[in-house]
């Protein structure tokens, strides 16, 4: 069931921020606005919640026009990057903070901050004032306290902009199942697309104020609706084409055939060709019907758990493929071949560059 409805949202400063925006959120969902710096997430985000008045449109809540209703009386719940804590006061008084707000009776507030505090894993440290935490633990300290009145909705805005990557990735988990397990419906703005498919159920991707796509992460992932998005998502193979009546793709590459081949584009065509889909030809292996690049070696970089191989096509397009460690991959400047899988070629639109 849509808890959240935003109908033909607009706002605008001195340039449009928001741009007719219609869009659902489900109870119990997470929903990620992700999208490039200056897209409208945060504007977004604050006439959800009251702190921007729109120029045009509705925000409706459980069923109800929520649209003139001030922050306040919402009961929706805010977490920033920046904390927002009261440093000199105790973990214990920052949890509790809008249980006091809400004037809630001291064995009440004492229960509720107790389950909050045990909820985010800080049952430990109830006692030392904010100023002597990590930002991981304070990070933890702001969600307890934005979950501790119990709010309808949850709005995180860019919450782990300011922690190091593994913090990040580590508070990632514990928040998605903080949310899951009270079944919290929340909004979460990012600009990170890893952050963003991993944490939610649902993703909106916003460009100049506008949604482009709203979809499930995986829906997203294996099928965005045009080459800014691909591009968006850290795709670097994306190549132009032509649909064939057959379910093809004719590129510059050769004439490819993706596995959703069937569908037929509204527009020009593009082929994804994701990085973890070559290997090396092993000339003894059949090669019949599988696609085949050749092209010279120009970069190669070690991560852990592959090469990331940067190839010049003979056609000349630059491509990025992440080859296995074994068997070795080719050393910079060699003449290479490599099959592609056809699960790792996808066509889209073409849509807008
Ligand atoms: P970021 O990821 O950098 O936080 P964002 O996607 O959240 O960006 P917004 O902060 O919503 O983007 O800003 C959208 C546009 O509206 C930008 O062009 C911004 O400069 C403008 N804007 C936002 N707030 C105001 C304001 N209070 N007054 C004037 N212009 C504003």
């Amino acid at each position: 069931m849509a808890v959240l409805e935003l109908v033909n949202l607009s706002k605008r400063y001195r340039h449009p921020a928001v741009r007719e925006i219609s869009l659902t959120v489900e109870s119990g969902d997470v929903l990620c606005l992700l999208g490039p710096s200056g897209c409208g997430k945060t504007t977004l985000l604050r006439l959800v919640a009251g702190l921007e008045k729109p120029d045009a449109g509705e925000v409706m809540f459980e069923g109800r026009s929520i649209t003139h209703i001030p922050p306040h009386r919402r009961n929706f719940g805010l977490m920033f990057q920046d904390f927002a804590l009261f440093p000199h006061k105790t973990v214990f008084d920052n949890v509790a903070f809008g249980l006091v707000m809400q004037n809630q009776s001291p064995e009440r507030i004492k229960v509720r901050a107790d389950r909050m505090l045990a909820l985010v894993g800080l049952t430990d440290l109830a006692h030392r004032t904010v100023t002597d935490l990590s930002g991981g633990e304070k990070q933890r300290v702001a969600l307890a306290r934005s979950l501790a009145p119990q709010p309808k909705l949850l709005m995180l805005d860019e919450p782990l902009g300011a922690l190091d990557r593994f913090l990040r990735e580590r508070l990632l988990v514990d928040i998605r199942s903080i949310l899951k397990r009270l079944g919290m419906t929340a909004i979460f703005v990012t600009h990170d697309q890893s952050e963003a498919l991993a944490v939610s159920d649902r993703v909106a991707v916003m460009r100049n104020g506008r949604i482009v796509q709203a979809d499930s992460p995986e829906n997203l992932y294996n099928r965005p609706v045009g080459q800014w998005i691909a591009r968006f998502l850290g795709f670097q193979n994306i190549v132009k084409g032509e649909q064939t009546p057959d379910g093809g793709i004719d590129t510059p590459l050769g004439l490819f055939y993706p596995s959703n081949r069937c569908k037929k584009m509204r527009s020009p065509a593009c082929l994804i060709l994701r990085p973890e889909g070559a290997r090396l030809v092993d000339r003894h292996a059949d090669r019949k019907g599988l696609a085949e690049i050749a092209g010279k070696v120009t970069t190669r970089l070690f991560n852990g758990q592959s090469y990331r191989v940067g190839v010049a096509s003979k056609e000349g397009i630059d491509l990025v493929f992440d080859l296995p460690c074994a068997p070795s991959p080719p050393l910079v400047g060699q003449d290479i071949q490599l099959i592609l899988m056809p699960s790792s070629m996808v066509m889209i639109e073409k849509g807008n560059e």
